[in-house]
């Protein structure tokens, strides 16, 4: 059945059965005329036959009669038989016609359809140069020719397409080289980018360990010079030109420590190690303790300090006050340096700022102050003030003032910021500059422990004598902390390393152990873990617990205080932390928290507060010495000013700092500022 699927054999399947039908009828029609002349024949016959019976005479009526009858007959007869070659004329004829037709129909029509379908198959199996062939100029051939167009305009697309095709693929080749070339880069990228966080990190990490390293290293040896410059300078018998080599002492060490701990601090921030610590502080005393610093450095340079706090900040506030003091005296310690005539004003007042508040919803605080320095100096030039906060900018180092990191600013940005505040500067060349910090602050409920001892005077303590072990392998270092305890009335234990701490404390039970953490042998971590178990396990034991000390403080002392220190050695079991280069003031302040003591003073009979009048302005000389003083400025006498200093000083004690003050200016000849003091004292 399959076969007849093609075009080709149902139309010679239709023409056989066309002729099969056409040859047939023809036949019946043929073989009708036959019987049809037959019948004629035997009727002919048959009455032939019937008419000799019935009439043996023939009438010539009746004879006429029949012969017309049967010559009607024979007629017809006749006729039957001469149509059967026109018949089969008229049969081939039509077969003939029927031929012609099909073969022409056959020709003209299936022959090219078949090509078609031929050239179509030949095309579909790849021969992209099948064409349809023909002589004729038919329709049929005209399709056929435009099929070939329609063939060569797929084929020209087709080439179009490939060539297109090869192009872009071509692209596609290249763009893909290309980008496996910068993946390939991009990763070698990644990989150098990860190789160079690993360097920096290293880098980093030998940063901080140099820098840890360093600190110790300068720590230590200034603990010694900035030591025995504090105990120096409380001695009596010290003269006043061995006073002023202590200062110069005690101020130089204490501008390297300054230095030091800017750098450390720089990169605490840089590697976010640094922490803002909270604590609840008194806010007016804070700030009267800054004032009292700032304003005996302005009348030193004879400038005016100005200073409003509003009235409406909280007495206690809760933020980092080591930071926060450490931000402001950077900013009026420039102030002053930058200022050379006219004030510097300081100003603490509720911020006005609107935005801080989302910061402060944040952090939980709940005012915003602003302290805002002013000052009349130098100012800063427009294009520097954009680089101002960047570290180790100089803006003035072109022009008079040389000393200083280049640190302090960016630091202090850094601090506030991260207490969750701005700090910001305006400044105009010549007419001075203003800096404002913002600084959000949560207040805090109880009022802040009271204003802290001035240790400047102590002389001893009330309750009986304490002994203080002192551990560092350090001699100079053991011999500071001794030449400073010993006149206090402690009894001292030294040790020379951490093992022998142990023994010591074991043997001797110190009221309080002061220990250095580097230490060979064993060091100071080491021996305060050992302590610490000894005391647990003595407290466990309830024979011995009454001969051993529950708990002996202890205070790290060490000149590692860079990243994590101080909290490692909290770790360890000490309970506070000093930092090398030891202040005195801070060492007392924690002897006095952890022992319980009540300090004796030197001048204790008077009940005053005698501190005030050590950072406050200098006391004067009376309205006659003054305008002595004034007299020789005037004619430039610096032998003899510096003579009746050292007389007023002789004489009266209280006007030490005012002599120490004035000999300064004159070792330096500065007569103009020698000048302009006396008269800021005269009031002029
Ligand atoms: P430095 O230790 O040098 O003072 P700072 O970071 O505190 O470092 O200050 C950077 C620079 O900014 C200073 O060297 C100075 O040029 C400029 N500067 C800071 N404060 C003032 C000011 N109040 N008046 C003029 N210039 C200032």
């Amino acid at each position: 059945m399959k076969l007849f699927r093609s075009t080709k054999y149902r139309f010679y399947l239709t023409t056989g059965l066309l002729l099969i039908f056409f040859c047939g009828g023809y036949i019946q029609l043929a073989l009708f005329f036959n019987r049809l002349a037959e019948r004629f024949e035997n009727r002919r016959t048959a009455f032939d036959n019937i008419s000799t019976d019935l009439m043996p005479q023939p009438n010539v009526t009746r004879g006429g009669a029949k012969n017309t009858f049967l010559q009607g007959i024979s007629t017809d007869a006749d006729l039957l038989r001469r149509a059967q070659p026109w018949l089969f004329l008229s049969f081939s004829a039509a077969l003939t016609m029927l031929f012609f037709i099909l073969y022409i129909v056959s020709r003209k029509i299936i022959t090219p359809i078949m090509q078609m379908s031929k050239v179509v198959m030949q095309v579909k199996s790849g021969n992209d140069q099948a064409r349809f062939e023909s002589v004729e100029k038919d329709e049929i051939a005209e399709f056929g020719f435009a099929f070939n167009e329609i063939l060569d305009t797929i084929n020209e697309h087709r080439h179009r397409l490939e060539t297109q095709m090869k192009e872009s693929s071509t692209e596609v080749l290249q763009t893909n080289e290309e980008l496996i070339l910068e993946i390939v880069e991009r990763k070698q990228a990644e990989e150098d980018a990860e190789e160079a966080l690993r360097e920096a990190e290293a880098a980093n990490q030998a940063k901080s360990t140099f820098l840890a390293n360093m600190s110790h290293e300068l720590r230590t040896p200034l603990n010694a010079i900035l030591g025995y410059a504090q105990i120096l300078q409380r001695e009596t018998y010290v003269n006043e030109h061995q006073r002023d080599g202590l200062n110069i002492i005690q101020k130089s060490g204490q501008h390297l420590l300054m230095l030091l701990n800017d750098i450390l601090d720089l990169s605490k921030i840089e590697v976010g190690r640094m922490e803002i610590q909270p604590t609840e502080f008194h806010l007016e005393y804070f700030l009267n303790n800054i004032v009292d610093i700032f304003r005996l450095r302005s009348e030193q340079k004879m400038i005016r300090f100005n200073c409003a706090f509003a009235s409406d900040l909280p007495t206690a506030i809760r933020g980092d006050e080591i930071r926060l003091r450490q931000v402001l005296i950077n900013l009026l310690g420039n102030a002053v340096k930058f200022t050379e005539k006219g004030f510097v004003a300081f100003k603490a007042i509720i911020s006005p700022r609107q935005d801080v508040k989302y910061t402060m919803k944040n952090s939980g605080a709940d005012v915003c102050i602003r302290f805002q320095i002013q000052d009349t100096g130098i100012g800063i030039a427009p294009e520097d003030l954009k680089t101002i906060f960047e570290p180790f900018q100089q803006v003035t180092s072109k022009r008079e003032h040389t000393q200083g990191t280049g640190l302090g600013l960016a630091i202090s940005k850094k601090l506030i910021e991260m207490m969750g505040g701005s700090l910001e500067v305006e400044s105009d060349v010549s007419h001075g500059s203003l800096f404002i910090a913002d600084v959000a602050f949560s207040i805090a409920d109880s009022p802040a422990t009271a204003p802290k001892t001035q240790t400047h005077f102590i002389t001893g303590y009330t309750c009986p004598r304490r002994n203080v072990l002192i551990a560092d392998d350090n001699p100079e270092n053991r011999s500071v902390l001794r030449y400073l305890l010993t006149p206090l009335k402690f009894k001292v234990v030294e040790a020379c390393n951490g093992q022998e701490a142990v023994e010591k404390m074991l043997t001797l039970h110190p009221d309080i152990i002061l220990m250095d953490m580097v230490m060979p042998i064993a060091d100071g971590f080491q021996a305060v873990r050992k302590i610490r178990s000894y005391e647990s396990r003595m407290r466990q034991s309830p024979s011995s617990a009454t001969l051993f000390p529950a708990h002996t403080p202890i205070i790290a002392i060490t000149a590692k205080a860079f990243i994590n220190d101080k909290q490692k050695c909290f770790d360890a079991g000490c309970d506070d932390f000093i930092p090398k280069p030891v202040n005195v003031d801070e060492l007392l302040e924690k002897l006095q928290k952890l022992l319980s003591l009540e300090w004796l003073y030197k001048d204790t009979q008077s009940g005053t507060d005698e501190s005030e009048n050590t950072v406050s302005s200098p006391e004067p000389p009376d309205a006659e010495d003054l305008k002595t003083l004034i007299q020789l400025a005037n004619v430039g006498d610096i032998r003899s000013i510096r003579n009746f200093t050292a007389k007023l000083e002789q004489s009266k004690q209280h006007l030490r700092p005012f002599a120490a003050q004035l000999n300064m200016l004159a070792q330096q000849f500065q007569i103009d500022k020698i000048r302009k003091l006396l008269n800021y004292y005269k009031g002029d």
